[in-house]
């Protein structure tokens, strides 16, 4: 190999000058993948949750040990204040949880809904 006059008149390269500029491209290159997996484990996982969250926020949920089907028939009476202390103790914490049955009950208070059993079409129903 021919001596290059261009070549010959710049600074030589520190050694390991290029090699340590690669590696910390690529680790910061590694860096940010790792931050963008991160980011999209979180979201998968957020997504994950709040779907969880909404199964269990559906009619079908059981809030504070009871089922909708169980406290919806019950929100006559717990609107009329028959029920015992410790069940509209329970209904509560079943309303805090689920806004279906909420909605329910505003049903019944607004006076839509029949209160003999929270259903307007089968109260309507002879
Ligand atoms: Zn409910």
């Amino acid at each position: 190999m021919a001596p290059n006059a261009f070549t010959d008149s710049w600074e030589p390269c520190p050694s390991g000058e290029l090699t340590g500029m690669v590696q910390r491209a690529q680790s910061v290159r590694r860096k940010s993948q790792t931050t963008s997996f991160t980011i999209v484990g979180v979201l998968v996982l957020t997504s994950c949750l709040s779907l969880l969250y909404l199964q269990f926020s559906t009619p079908s949920a059981n809030a504070a040990g009871l089922a909708c089907f169980e406290v919806q028939p019950l929100l006559g009476e717990y609107h009329q204040q028959k029920l015992t202390p410790a069940m509209s103790q329970r209904i509560d914490e079943h309303l805090a949880f689920c806004a279906h049955c909420r909605e329910q009950l505003e049903a019944i208070q607004n006076g839509t809904v029949d209160a003999c059993c929270g259903e307007a079409a089968a109260c309507a129903t002879p």
